[in-house]
């Protein structure tokens, strides 16, 4: 919670949540990676936070993008980024929008299978391909699962596919899963990397870039290492797999370049409790997963939330949102601790919420309008 986003809610008084993103704090990010890692190229994952002010502030200060659709390549193009600094990052693509983004200069896609490459070949004739791994995400608090990626064992066969195809294979590309609070994590994808490169070149293919992903965490309610270990502890993998011939490298951060940027207001509009004997108290907000705070599914993300009684003695709650659907309940499994002083109108605030929010939220479910964004 910085004092400008304090002075922001105190100045600008309004109903409803709304949230509101410091850009002092996205530009600290920017710089914390490029000196976590210096000899790595920066692709901010748009689909974090796509606001024009983020995404003009890291054009201007030489970011580069990893865009998932036309309208992501359009929103970095429209930043002021050229389409050189552009990745098209998904691995599931239409054919019609891969000849697009070609039209409008992209020249980086990524692939996971041999289908993919044939589309990419055909709609972008001679564009650089980078191959996807998979990778388990254990030790992420929101891990990827296998939708993305193939076996370090197909990798090979893909890449091979594209540079028989006319394309560039140009590289590899994994992601440890969001939120990794372990930086070692990255040891074995860049091991079975390693191995993907002496593969290839034993065939004579060169690859010459290795994309490290995303994933670099937040701080929510668990302390998270600092960027400079991520950046020291990839590194040193680097230079024992790859020795003095490491690669291109980029990273890919969403998360960790603006979730601790942002900070909702929101409001309590309910506190009650379901039976005389209940221990535990019902709090309703006036947020819930479907108007931002999706990444609550499973409980795998626990927001820091501060309350004007926060001295005051805490007692369990179970967290929930305002709309008719059931699965609207934020905390429940594991309850979270509210003031016992607590009331109804009380304003809270949840921190860390610059990333995957104002995305997630939906149009209009039950009639609660999309997450209002300010951006300062
Ligand atoms: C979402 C995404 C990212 C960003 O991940 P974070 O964990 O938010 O840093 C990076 N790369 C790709 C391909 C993604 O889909």
């Amino acid at each position: 919670m910085t004092d400008r986003i304090k002075e922001f809610l105190a100045s600008n008084r309004e109903d409803g949540p709304r949230l509101v993103v410091d850009l002092d704090v996205v530009r600290d990010n920017y710089l914390g990676f490029a000196k976590a890692l210096p000899d790595t190229r920066v692709f901010y994952a748009v689909k974090a936070n796509p606001a024009p002010e983020i995404l003009n502030l890291l054009a201007g200060l030489g970011s580069c993008f990893d865009a998932a659709s036309i309208a992501e390549i359009e929103l970095a193009l429209a930043a002021g980024a050229t389409s050189d600094r552009v990745s098209f990052g998904n691995t599931i693509k239409k054919e019609k929008d891969i000849a697009r983004a070609h039209a409008l200069g992209v020249r980086l896609f990524a692939v996971d299978c041999e289908a993919e490459v044939e589309k990419v070949a055909r709609a972008a004739p001679g564009a650089k391909v980078f191959c996807r791994i998979l990778c388990d995400g254990a030790g992420a608090e929101w891990p990827l699962s296998r939708k993305f990626g193939c076996a370090p064992a197909m990798a090979a066969r893909v890449l091979e596919r594209a540079h028989a195809l006319g394309l560039v294979a140009h590289g590899l590309s994994f992601h440890v899963g969001s939120q990794q609070r372990n930086p070692r994590m990255w040891d074995r994808a860049l091991k079975a990397s390693a191995a993907i490169f002496r593969e290839l070149a034993e065939r004579g293919i060169q690859l010459q870039m290795l994309n490290l992903g995303g994933g670099f965490p937040t701080r929510y309610l668990k302390s998270v290492p600092p960027v400079r270990a991520y950046g020291q502890t990839i590194f040193r993998a680097l230079r024992r797999l790859f020795g003095n011939r490491i690669p291109e490298t980029i990273i890919e951060p969403g998360r960790g370049m603006v979730g601790n940027a942002g900070v909702i207001e929101a409001e309590v509009v309910l506190i009650s409790r379901k039976s005389d004997e209940d221990r535990l108290r019902w709090v309703y907000l006036d947020i819930g997963k479907f108007n931002g705070l999706a990444e609550t599914m499973d409980e795998m993300i626990r927001y820091p939330i501060r309350t004007e009684f926060d001295d005051d003695a805490l007692a369990p709650c179970v967290l929930a949102g305002p709309s008719c659907d059931s699965v609207d309940v934020l905390y429940e499994k594991e309850p979270y601790l509210l003031p016992v002083s607590l009331e109804i109108g009380a304003k809270v605030l949840i921190e860390g919420t610059g990333a995957y929010t104002t995305t997630y939220s939906s149009v209009g479910f039950n009639g609660f309008a999309p997450l209002k964004a300010y951006v300062i």
